[in-house]
This record gives structure tokens, C-alpha cells and sequence, in this order.
């Protein structure tokens, strides 16, 4: 069970800054595309938010590659979008892919935050290579496949049993 869990839960990627990655002595960022980065099937250009977040991790030296099941010319065309180099089919929970993407920022697995909206695709493939899995809310949560949708009823009924700890992600926390 310890391989589905993130380390954190998120509401967004955007709340990534290099400042919350010093703290956690990390030093760069492996993120899903679909639904974590950008809804589901859209088109550059990148959203406002999307686009300052990512200058912000350039200005703080944070490297930023995508990895994603999705097909090479949607990865291509976000990979060039956001300036960052892009992997697709990556077949995650396999590790391979992912594993080399890590190694092509030259950093080591321990010191890569993998930001993804799926346990077991994104948080597996993360825990598999060891590194910091990151969970965050998906973009869409009402679209999907029925498969997808099945599978997040799942994804939910075991953070509620396993990671009751959300941190920013309480949204009563938050007030809200
Ligand atoms: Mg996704």
C-alpha cells in the first residue's frame, strides 16, 4: 500500500514554487500532463497561471520534463509549449521511462518531485523510482472514460483509509 501513497496532496501543481522544493531538498520537477498540468485533450498556449509558473521555475534553476502515457505528438507540442523536455508513452507505473528522465536532468530519483493526479499511474511510477510523489487534485475530476471514473472512486476510497493527513489540501483548512 505504502507504493500508492504520496508524499504530499496538492491542490495544484502551480503550488510547487522553488521555495517548497528547497524545503524538501528538492531540486526538480517531473510532472504528468493530462489532468495535472493541463486539462485533459487541450491546446497550447498554456494558461496564464500555467505559463508564470513555469517562468518561476526557470528563474529559481528548477529543471521541468513531462512525462506522460499520452501520444508523442500532444507531448511534443506541450514539451515545446513549456519549454521542457517531454516523454511520451511513457506506460507509467512502469519506471523505465521515468527513470530516464530523471537521469536525463542529471539529478538523482530522491531529489525529484513526480507531480501527477493518479496513484496508479503518476504515485506508483514515483515510488517505483524513488521519488518524491506528488499528488494533486485532477484538472476535470467529472471527465473521463468510465474506466477513469471507477478508478478514481477507488483512488478515493483508499487516500481517505490510508492519507487522511491533506495538508494545503483541506479545504476546510482553507476555510472554504
Ligand atoms: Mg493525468
Amino acid at each position: 500500500m505504502k507504493l500508492l501513497m504520496p508524499r504530499e496532496r496538492l491542490r495544484r501543481i502551480t503550488e510547487i514554487t522553488p521555495a517548497w522544493l528547497a524545503e524538501r531538498g528538492l531540486e526538480g520537477v517531473v510532472a504528468d500532463l493530462d489532468n495535472t498540468l493541463v486539462p485533459y485533450g487541450a491546446a497550447p498556449p498554456p494558461p496564464a497561471e500555467l505559463a508564470a509558473w513555469r517562468e518561476a521555475l526557470a528563474a529559481g534553476g528548477v529543471p521541468l520534463a513531462i512525462v506522460s502515457n499520452a501520444k508523442p505528438g500532444r507531448i511534443r507540442t506541450w514539451a515545446a509549449a513549456l519549454k521542457a523536455p517531454g516523454s511520451s508513452f511513457a506506460a507509467k507505473p512502469l519506471p523505465w521511462c521515468l527513470r530516464r528522465m530523471i537521469a536525463r536532468l542529471g539529478l538523482a530519483p530522491a531529489r525529484v518531485a513526480v507531480v501527477g493526479d493518479q496513484l496508479f499511474t503518476d504515485v506508483l511510477a514515483a515510488n517505483l523510482v524513488g521519488a518524491y510523489a506528488v499528488l494533486v487534485d485532477p484538472l476535470e475530476p467529472k471527465r473521463g472514460l468510465p474506466h477513469t471514473r471507477w478508478v478514481r472512486g477507488l483512488e478515493g476510497w483508499l487516500l481517505s483509509r490510508y492519507f487522511p493527513k491533506k495538508g494545503v489540501h483541506d479545504r476546510k483548512a482553507e476555510g472554504r
